[in-house]
């Protein structure tokens, strides 16, 4: 089966490439590019809804994966959370997302503030569905370091380190990260389903 990536996000299909041996082909290469409504109520839900899509479109010989993913700051309440895209609205780019959670943890008068990445990653192929969770903690700063990494990681420092993923090397990301974790659980069900 060929393995399939539903996103069109280009710092998610960058990390995916360097994480796996075998070649995952983004589904605008097979599709062309087109939106999907997000519309779930959890990571899970919306890691779903986007594999499926793709499934649905290319069929049996296609095993789909797909990444919900975001930023969630407790003294927020859990947000940006599953709104992690449009945190600054609708059809913003990642440096606008960036920028309003700058002025959130501003806003609440902090240099810094606990936060987390959560990864959902969806498999879904003619032999059924399944999810698998990875997260990462660390603390958010009210200013941006570096330019490595994409959407919030210039902001955010991972427990343990003392800078940025903005400052720190792709690798040490692929490490630690909520996606790394998550893919590492997902890997064993793709091989799984490639030698049924
Ligand atoms: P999604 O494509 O709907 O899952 O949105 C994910 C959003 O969460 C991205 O647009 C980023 O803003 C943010 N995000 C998810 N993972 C990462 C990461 O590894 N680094 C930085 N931002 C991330």
């Amino acid at each position: 089966m060929k393995l399939v990536l539903a996103t069109g996000n280009k710092g998610k299909l960058r990390e995916f490439k360097q994480m796996c041996k075998e070649d995952v082909v983004p589904f605008s290469e097979l599709l062309g590019e087109f939106e999907i409504i997000e519309d779930g109520e959890t990571f899970a839900e919306n890691a779903l809804i986007k594999a499926r899509t793709i499934y649905e479109k290319l069929g049996e010989e296609y095993l789909v994966i797909s990444d919900d993913s975001g930023i969630s700051l407790p003294v927020l309440n859990g947000a940006p959370g599953i709104y992690s895209a449009r945190y600054a609205g609708e059809g913003v780019t990642d440096k606008d997302n960036l920028y309003k959670l700058i002025a959130s943890v501003k806003e609440k008068g902090l240099k810094s503030t606990p936060a987390y990445y959560t990864a959902a990653i969806a498999i879904v192929s003619k032999y059924g569905e399944y999810v698998v969770h990875g997260w990462m903690h660390g603390d958010v700063l009210d200013s941006i370091r570096g330019d490595k990494g994409f959407g919030y990681d210039p902001m955010f420092i991972p427990k343990g380190f003392d800078k940025t993923l903005g400052e720190l090397d792709d690798e040490v990301k692929r490490a630690i990260s909520h996606r790394g974790k998550a893919l590492e659980l997902a890997k064993p069900i793709i091989g799984m389903l490639q030698n049924k």
